[in-house]
């Protein structure tokens, strides 16, 4: 009845589970993507170039070495945009080879082209070349993702002005950065360039950031930042942003202040890709910030055959959990019941130094009323922090005092978004402390942190 069992538009992280999912339940499956090659935001401006670049700052800066050998210390010098790029495009090129080559083994089609509804169950294609095809599906699923939030006061150009998608395509290096936005992008270019020497600025109006994070991290994380001189100026408003004679920004703050850089990244929010869908032709609408609304355990929209999944249904907007959801979405299309989502999933911030967190921040667990107790470790303290030469990175666990079980793992350093799957793991078992105590660690290792952590929260747990 009709062309295919499942139409994905949109080739991002839930896009492309859900159709390798679909098709290996052996359901036809056509997805749909607009962009030049498949991979979405994740492959092409998001997830992979960000990481891949930071990569390349680390390894070409020489900064995991600086411990040993100083500020100065660096494995190229006057290193330019094109060491980062040169970088960035074989790793794209892969991920895409990749991506293609499963679509292709799970006979998945793929068709190039912008969607958008003509009825619930009818999509439109248009080509690059203006050239339209339709094609209808028992089932939708809208994984099309975000795009940067671009306000009209700021004179974004390509040279010295860029959003956090453009940045990725630099044409040469700053002498100096002002950042827009200290959410988790805005952090992480902003730390990525200042591990390059460029001198940074990070502006975000409130006082405080990435909320979710516990605060003893971020602290740890703010003197780090401050100790490399990155300037922060938080808690005023950007009320102007325009260009002086030579094109370079100038940022004015509502406190009066004046910030003045080579170039400016504006990192302060993405929306819904969800303008050009035609979402009233299948009955759907969206919020102020261009999202849709789902069921959240089985990621139906308001019409129960369209699904939705990824970055376009907001939190936690992350490569991985989208995966995960365009699975679910998958499976709960085709009547298979995928086992429910397991409580606790990571967050991984990859500034530098690197952040990672799973469960509960002290924060939280105080407004809980939970009586509980914290370890610390630092890497300085690991025989393998000392073999690499850490001068900084933290763990820090928290465990409930009545029943003793893990309640969350923060981690700020080298390794922190590896590291923190040991916790992942016995958070999701319902592990205790004793877990810590009694297992043995490689030695040296940072994962030996764990226990050192562990054994902190002992000595307090049993002195009270
Ligand atoms: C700078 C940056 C760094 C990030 N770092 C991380 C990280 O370290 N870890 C992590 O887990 N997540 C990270 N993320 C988030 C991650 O990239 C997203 O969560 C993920 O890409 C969302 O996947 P998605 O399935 O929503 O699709 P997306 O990756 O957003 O892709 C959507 C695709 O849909 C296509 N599309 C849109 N409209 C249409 C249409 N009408 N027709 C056809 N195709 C269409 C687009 O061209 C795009 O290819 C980062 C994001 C950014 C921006």
């Amino acid at each position: 009845m009709y062309d295919f069992d499942m139409i994905v538009i949109g080739s991002g992280p839930s896009g492309r589970r859900a159709a390798v999912q679909s098709a290996k339940i052996g359901k036809s499956v056509l997805v749909v993507e607009k962009g030049r090659r498949v991979g979405g935001v994740s492959v092409h401006t998001g997830t992979i170039p960000s990481k891949t670049l930071r990569e390349t700052v680390l390894n070409l800066s020489g900064w995991r070495e600086r411990g040993f050998y100083g500020r100065s210390y660096r494995v190229k010098q006057d290193i330019d945009a094109g060491d980062l790029m040169s970088r960035l495009h074989k790793t794209l090129d892969h991920e895409v080879d990749v991506l293609e080559h499963q679509f292709a083994r799970n006979g998945v089609k793929t068709a190039r082209g912008e969607a958008c509804f003509l009825d619930p169950h009818t999509l439109q294609i248009t080509g690059e070349g203006g050239e339209v095809d339709t094609v209808t599906a028992a089932h939708v699923l809208i994984a099309v993702g975000t795009r940067p939030f671009r306000p009209d006061y700021v004179p974004f150009n390509g040279m010295s002005v860029f959003d956090s998608d453009e940045i990725v395509d630099l044409p040469r290096l700053p002498r100096s950065l002002a950042v827009i936005g200290a959410g988790v992008i805005g952090v992480e270019y902003a730390s990525i360039f200042s591990a390059l020497d460029v001198s940074v600025t990070l502006i975000e109006p409130r006082s405080t950031f990435l909320d979710f994070i516990d605060k003893e991290l971020i602290e740890e994380f703010v003197h780090e930042l401050r100790d490399r001189n990155v300037a922060l100026r938080f808690g005023a408003a950007v009320t102007s942003i325009t260009l002086d004679a030579r094109e370079r920004p100038v940022c004015k703050l509502a406190d009066g202040r004046t910030v003045h850089s080579d170039m400016l990244l504006f990192a302060a929010g993405r929306v819904g890709a969800t303008d050009r869908l035609n979402l009233e032709a299948a009955g759907l609408a969206v919020d102020h910030r261009g999202r849709i609304a789902v069921e959240p355990k089985t990621l139906q929209t308001a019409v129960p055959h369209i699904y939705a999944a990824g970055d376009v249904i907001g939190f936690p907007s992350l490569a991985s959990t989208s995966m995960e959801q365009g699975r679910v979405a998958a499976c709960h299309a085709f009547g298979l019941e995928p086992p429910p989502p397991p409580e606790f999933f990571p967050y991984g911030i990859y500034s530098v130094p690197e952040m990672s967190t799973v469960g509960m921040s002290e924060e939280e667990v105080r407004k809980r009323e939970i009586p509980y107790e914290c370890g610390i470790a630092r890497f300085r303290e690991t025989s393998r922090g000392h073999i690499m030469g850490l001068n900084s990175g933290m763990m820090k666990m928290i465990f409930s005092v009545k029943t003793r079980r893990l309640l969350g793992v923060h981690i700020v350093g080298e390794g922190a978004t590896e590291l923190i799957h040991i916790g992942q793991a016995v958070l999701n078992l319902r592990g205790t402390i004793d877990y810590f105590i009694e297992n043995t660690f490689n030695y040296p290792t940072l994962a030996e942190a764990y226990k050192i952590a562990g054994l902190d929260a002992w000595n307090r747990m049993t002195r009270v």
